[in-house]
């Protein structure tokens, strides 16, 4: 039996997720959309959620003058509200303060340390608070962290206990070289393969804060957040709580996240699942960066945009559409809403809406119905999906929907008559249902209705984009 299970990041809860953070979630949702059809919905499992342990978040809590954990649940409930929004089809949202993940992680770590993985040192270095990562100074560019421009990196001392990473340097080295598709892109495999060469023990203990999870055989000391973090994709699938759902689902098919936890999925998750003796994911899918107007979107920039705002201004599939069609997955991409507005008036109003209606009403006037059902995805649908190339996937749904229009204009059903406009018109409901069955897993709420409204007596019914 096949089975799928897929996760995206877990999320900071120093503050609710923006655009930038959702695109990949609206991917994971096309591809675990994907799937169900093709596998059925009980083997497909989603997993997204919240990292609610760390520095940053015990910092925020304290400025909102809210007790730690009541805040991180409070982000987190306005993240899910956030990935409602565009239906984000998860099966289960993680908290990383649930309690059946502190066991998890507490359990990984007690394996590690039996593999003698892990020893107590000091770490004199530079630390970015907004990584919550350590680096050395050639992780930096102009004396700052690559992703956090605005932070200062702090010069950190702290007795920690550490996890011996660099054992791992050549098994890492030879697993990224023996699998070329463990990392997609093919760039980011290059680029990691390149950080194995320098990597070093790595502290997985902190103890100048207490917002973590506590390691039991250390009084003292808690989880740095990436070793607890990294451990929710087993949590996910019930690590320990549930062993008939987690050996159904693991390894993970795909772990979705952005370039800047590259290296902590690539290099480091694998070399402690290696330690902790349990199989390896099977893909570490890299997402690109989103700006706004050419601009990275930040809270000190001021122009940071909530999925919501989009949705409740053009619905949640016009935003999914925009999101995957006009970027490119793997490589940083710009967005405005200036381009959102294009796209919703010349694709889906003016495209795919206003063909829809076209054939509806040409239906309507002449009695047609529809009663088959079995469609699936087209295979040239289905294969780009599979290679991660979703825009081009809708591309090619768009040249669908544009040659079924040249079809129309060809045939002139309306000066048709009797068998011949039947005829002619059930062609037209084939590719009309074609083109819904294609979109169910992009834009599922107009497949949704695209199917209802040609199932069945056909009418015509409001447009499912009016124009702005
Ligand atoms: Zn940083």
């Amino acid at each position: 039996m096949k089975k799928f299970y897929i996760t995206t990041a877990i999320d900071y809860v120093n503050d609710t997720i923006h655009l930038g953070h959702i695109f990949q979630k609206v991917v994971a949702d096309v591809l675990a959309r994907y799937r169900r059809i093709r596998l059925g919905d009980t083997n497909v499992f989603f997993l997204t959620g919240t990292d609610e342990y760390g520095q940053r978040v015990e910092k925020a809590a304290k400025e909102a003058g809210i007790p730690t954990k009541e805040f991180a649940r409070k982000i987190a409930a306005s993240d899910k509200v956030q990935q409602d929004s565009l239906n984000i089809s998860y099966d289960k949202f993680i908290e990383t303060t649930d309690d059946d993940h502190t066991k998890v992680a507490q359990e990984i770590w007690k394996r590690v340390e039996a593999g003698g993985d892990i020893y107590l040192g000091k770490y004199e270095g530079l630390y970015c608070e907004g990584c919550e990562a350590f680096y050395t100074e050639k992780d930096l560019t102009f004396g700052k962290c690559p992703f956090h421009p605005t932070l200062e990196v702090k010069r950190v001392t702290e007795e920690n206990y550490f996890f011996k990473w660099s054992k791992y340097k050549d098994f890492l080295t030879d697993y990224l070289q023996k699998n070329p598709d463990f990392v997609v892109p093919e760039a980011r495999r290059k680029e990691m393969l390149a950080f194995a060469k320098d990597i070093k023990d790595i502290p997985v203990s902190r103890t100048n804060f207490s917002w973590g999870i506590p390691v039991t055989e250390h009084p003292g000391h808690v989880m740095y957040v990436w070793f607890d973090a990294l451990t929710n994709y087993l949590t996910g699938v019930g690590f320990l709580e549930n062993p008939k759902l987690f050996e159904k689902f693991w390894p993970a098919d795909a772990h979705i996240l952005g370039k800047d936890n590259a290296r902590w999925h690539v290099l480091l998750w694998p070399a402690i699942l290696k330690s902790a003796g349990i199989e390896l994911p099977k893909t570490i899918l890299v997402n690109g960066f989103l700006s706004l107007n050419g601009q990275k979107m930040s809270k000190s920039i001021g122009n940071v945009i909530r999925p919501t705002e989009w949705v409740e201004k053009y619905g949640a599939d016009a935003v999914r559409y925009y999101l995957l069609r006009y970027t490119t997955l793997t490589e940083d991409s710009d967005i405005s809403e200036e381009k959102l507005i294009q796209a919703y008036n010349s694709d889906l109003a003016n495209g795919l809406g206003n063909l829809v209606a076209r054939v509806a009403k040409l239906c309507e006037t002449n009695n047609v119905s529809e009663a088959s059902n079995n469609f699936t995805i087209s295979e040239e649908v289905a294969s780009l999906i599979s290679s991660y190339k979703l825009n081009e996937a809708l591309g090619y749904i768009w040249c669908e929907i544009s040659d079924t229009d040249k079809l129309i204009n060809l045939q002139k059903p309306w000066t048709l008559e009797g068998e011949e406009l039947q005829k002619t018109l059930k062609e037209l409901i084939l590719h009309i249902r074609q083109i819904a069955h294609d979109l169910q897993p992009f834009l599922p709420e107009t497949s949704e209705k695209i199917l209802q409204q040609f199932s069945g007596e056909i009418k015509s019914a409001p447009p499912l984009f009016p124009r702005i």
